[in-house]
């Protein structure tokens, strides 16, 4: 039998576990994680922040108890992997609960360790009252703290996905929000005018927003000093300004790193090293649309890129087709999802598109409820291959969706037209929005 050793217990590592359990019941599976909890949904910890979600208990998906039940597989929890011993096929091992090191060998090993917050650039950091969100750990710390010290108001540090989601979360909580962002905007993988209507939504919440701005200096009266000269008030920081690859155990074994940052892996998630893959966070993977290395740090790849390890290890292996980066994201009222490149992106690799744009209700605009859906795409004005779409609106889930699905079924622009979407008035319209948006899309098409 294998033996197969697995770097990390979340996401990607818990979910290959169970995945290669599915396809071999043989195998000798051990997870190791450094943290207490595995399994737990990091994209759940927001929401149980914001009480949104009640039970902490509830985020929690799998024990290392139910693991070895139900599916004889072994997690060591407060086991820290210290180095990757390449040439004798073992790790090194950290027990921080004996507080004791060993190696153990494998056949085969999983590296998904994940990413780390960036910290960003704040004179006298250590003034201040300063979280980020990555880990279990961290939210119950942070509600701890928030109930504890009695914390009444929030400087979010960075504008993108966990800020946004946090703005909510915390607004929900009765703090009071100060959202700090570098860009114009907000969500800055959006067009500008789509994310406008992201800003509208936090103003209209009450999140006070400071835009191309940034957290210079925490003073020594606590207070926040700010790149446009301003002075704000704030309990306690929130830095989230993106993360990178977690990737020092794999650069010291002396696998490769790619220009984005990630790991290297080829289309079976291996890396450089026929034994060991990785998945998540940690690696750079392949953009769907161009072929050029691109980096996604998204639940859905590190749970698509577990399946495609775990089949090349039981020697049935599909390719990875790589990513699109269909993400979504609620900001109060508003949904904002995104699918492949936006107009910066695509400029910057000097990619000839053409775009459609459309204002429309995401249903029957006699139905009650019916509210303004924003939906962009970008496509080659040549062959009509779909290089990126974007939504913000009720119903943008649905739009973006459908359009990533497009994609991956290599269907062009003028085919949305063709799409058969799901109408009553509650839903949509006879003729849906990315029927629309193929309709004037055509017109745009050079052939055809
Ligand atoms: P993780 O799930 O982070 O797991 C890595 C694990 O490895 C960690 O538990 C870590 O402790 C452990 N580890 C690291 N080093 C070692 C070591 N040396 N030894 C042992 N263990 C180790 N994605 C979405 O698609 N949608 C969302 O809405 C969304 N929301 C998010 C909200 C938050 C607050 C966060 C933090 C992330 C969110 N994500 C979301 C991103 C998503 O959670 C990640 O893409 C996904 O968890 C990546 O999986 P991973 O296995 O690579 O890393």
């Amino acid at each position: 039998t294998k033996k197969v050793l697995v770097i990390g217990g979340v996401a990607g590592g818990a979910t290959f576990a169970s995945q290669l359990r599915m396809l071999d019941d043989q195998a000798e599976i051990i997870v190791f994680e450094k943290d207490g909890t595995m399994s737990f949904a990091n994209c759940g910890l927001p929401y149980y922040l914001g009480g949104f979600v009640k039970e902490k208990e509830h985020l929690i998906a799998a024990t290392p108890e139910s693991f070895q039940k139900d599916k004889n597989i072994e997690v060591r929890i407060r086991h820290e992997v210290i180095s990757i011993n390449r040439d004798k096929k073992t790790v090194t091992v950290k027990d921080h609960i004996l507080n004791d090191t060993y190696d153990e060998h494998y056949d085969k090993l999983v590296y998904s360790p994940g990413a780390v917050p960036i910290v960003p650039d704040i004179k006298h950091l250590d003034r201040g009252n300063c979280y980020s969100l990555r880990s279990f750990k961290d939210m119950l710390k942070l509600d701890e703290h928030i109930t504890q010290k009695n914390y009444q108001s929030v400087c979010l540090v960075g504008g993108g996905f966990i800020g946004l989601e946090m703005a909510e979360n915390f607004k929900a909580r009765g703090i009071k929000v100060h959202l700090v962002q570098r860009s114009q905007h907000v969500l800055n993988l959006l067009e500008p005018e789509f994310s406008n209507i992201l800003e509208d939504e936090l103003l209209e919440n009450d999140v006070d927003l400071h835009l191309s701005s940034t957290v210079k200096q925490i003073n020594e009266d606590h207070s926040l000093k700010l790149s446009d000269g301003s002075v704000i008030e704030a309990d306690f920081l929130l830095l989230a300004v993106g993360i990178k690859p977690n990737t020092h155990l794999a650069e010291h074994a002396g696998l490769s790193i790619g220009t984005t940052g990630g790991v290297k892996v080829n289309e079976y998630m291996q890396t450089d090293d026929e034994h060991i893959y990785a998945i998540g966070d940690v690696i750079e993977s392949v953009d769907f649309i161009t072929g050029k290395p691109k980096q996604v740090p998204l639940a859905w790849v590190a749970h698509r890129e577990a399946y495609i390890a775990a089949r090349h290890i039981i020697d049935n292996p599909i390719p990875f087709k790589g990513i699109l980066g269909t993400a979504i994201c609620k900001v109060f009222e508003q949904t904002a999802a995104v699918v492949g490149h936006n107009a910066f992106s695509l400029e910057k690799m000097n990619l000839s598109f053409e775009t459609v744009e459309l204002n429309a209700r995401q249903h029957a605009g006699y139905y009650p409820g019916a509210a303004k859906l924003s939906l962009i795409v970008h496509f080659s004005s040549e062959n009509g291959k779909i290089f990126g779409a974007q939504a913000v609106g009720p119903g943008a889930d649905k739009r973006i969706d459908v359009i990533s699905t497009a994609i991956t079924g290599g269907l062009t622009v003028d085919d949305l037209q063709t799409l058969e979407i799901a109408y009553a008035p509650p839903y949509s319209s006879p003729k849906d929005p990315v029927n629309m948006i193929g309709y004037k899309a055509m017109k745009k098409l050079k052939k055809k």
